[in-house]
């Protein structure tokens, strides 16, 4: 009845999340609140794992994108549970690090590492960088040879694949900021001018061609792609890739509307059009990875509000106002994102009128949710958005000088606290008033 498996209704009548009562979760850590159920993400993990063990023979390996979700205590899940990490900053890096994540399990991404970005990593020895664009294959050459090493590396590329989703999300055509195209001979050029720089070693390609995808085709189409061009890429320049990174972007159930493909689907249905192109091509089966990140975190996670104030505008809009909003979640105020609620504390009570759901920031625009089916809803009711796991924290801002809500990991019935709620101290933290002032 849920968009998530985390979830079930309790004998009181409550939403439950991990064995804990959302009611009860209030009352101990307050409003707003992240919740994660941490099974639910190991659960994930796994289901990723053994599909690359099943259907690829364990040739390859799975990266949590850690955008989705940084933290300190994710990272080492994930780590438990035998994935790799993507990064795609210093800090998030630094997370990993902290969080006793090895740096031979983390693959470094983004369209304009600094200068001290790379150098950090590179004095790690980071598994693999994942080169952006020309200015940066050159100042990893250089930063690598005065560091007296070879770096690995790989090439982000815009296989030139239209994944049907929304335009803000999509990343795969040659009107993207990130990487080189296939169709004008960037990539090829990028390559051939690495291969002849002596602190760099080719090793892999890799694409990401969007987010929030359902369909099963663009994948395929996307590593058919990829492999013919690794077969171009032997046959005329003679370099041998081994790697075919092909991102994350595995659509997830925001509402009862979206049909996802079972994950291991993905990788089953993927691993059948790599073995069955680089057959026909004469290639050798390349080590694949994957970078699932919003799949692995989002179903897991819940936001908790309390409602402060309804607002019913006769013939126009009911506006409930809870003590969150765009600081917390952004993401309806950057893509009109999705997203069902539920009311924690009458979880089976029936939807009968239609509201928006609004922050408490100051701006229209702050919305969780617009014209969504609804119960009665009284101020002092508790929210849940749904599925917010992924891309909610890790968005999130002090706008308005709102302090971030605490991220609590739920399991059989036990909440640990793994990022403490900031408090107005922190929000001040970094301000200074000059002597002279
Ligand atoms: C964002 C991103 C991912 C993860 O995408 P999801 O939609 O969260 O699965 C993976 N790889 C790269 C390079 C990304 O930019």
């Amino acid at each position: 009845m849920f968009v998530s498996k985390a979830l079930s209704i309790n004998g009181k009548n409550h939403l439950e999340i991990g064995g804990c009562d959302c009611v009860e979760l209030v009352n101990n850590f307050g409003t707003p609140l992240y919740v994660l159920d941490e099974n639910l993400i190991r659960e994930n993990c796994r289901l990723y794992k053994n599909a690359m063990d099943k259907y690829y023979d364990g040739n390859g390996i799975v990266l949590y994108a850690s955008k989705a979700l940084s933290t300190m205590a994710i990272c080492k899940i994930v780590d438990q549970e035998g994935l790799g990490l993507d990064v795609v900053s210093g800090g998030e890096l630094y997370t990993a690090l902290k969080a006793g994540v090895p740096m031979d399990k983390i693959y470094f991404h983004g369209n304009n590492k600094t200068y001290e970005e790379l150098e950090f990593a590179i004095s790690k020895d980071i598994r693999r960088i994942v080169v952006d664009n020309r200015e940066e294959l050159g100042r990893i050459n250089e930063i690598a040879g005065k560091q007296g090493k070879v770096v690995n590396i790989s090439f982000r590329i815009k296989p030139g694949i239209d994944a049907h989703t929304h335009d803000f999300v999509q990343t795969g055509q040659i009107d993207s900021k990130f990487g080189v195209a296939l169709e004008n001979g960037e990539a090829y050029e990028i390559i051939s001018e690495a291969s002849k720089m002596s602190n760099v070693k080719v090793v892999g390609v890799h694409c990401h061609i969007g987010s929030q995808i359902f369909d099963l085709e663009p994948f395929k189409l996307a590593a058919k792609v990829m492999l013919e061009f690794i077969a171009k890429v032997k046959n005329e320049i003679n370099i041998e890739i081994e790697e075919l990174n092909l991102g994350g972007g595995f659509g997830i159930k925001y509402t009862m509307d979206d049909d996802p493909i079972e994950y291991d689907h993905y990788i089953e249905s993927v691993s059948n059009v790599v073995k069955s192109i680089c057959k026909e091509k004469g290639l050798k089966l390349p080590f694949i990875v994957m970078e699932p990140g919003r799949s692995i975190v989002a179903p897991a996670g819940i936001t908790l509000y309390k409602v402060g104030a309804v607002k019913n505008i006769k013939n126009v809009r009911t506006y409930v106002s809870v003590d969150g909003g765009m600081t917390d979640n952004p993401r309806y105020a950057l893509y009109q994102s999705k997203y069902e609620a539920v009311i924690a504390n009458r979880a089976d009570a029936p939807r009968v009128q239609t509201v928006t759901i609004a922050g408490k920031c100051c701006e229209s625009g702050d919305l969780l949710a617009k014209d969504i089916k609804m119960p009665e809803i009284q101020a002092g009711d508790i929210l849940a958005m749904l599925a917010t796991g992924a891309y909610n924290y890790s968005m999130s801002s002090n706008y308005n000088r709102i302090p971030r809500p605490p991220v609590v990991l739920v399991k059989d019935g036990k909440a640990r606290v793994i990022v403490k709620r900031e408090d107005y101290d922190d929000i001040i933290r970094n301000d200074v008033i000059p002597e002279d002032l």
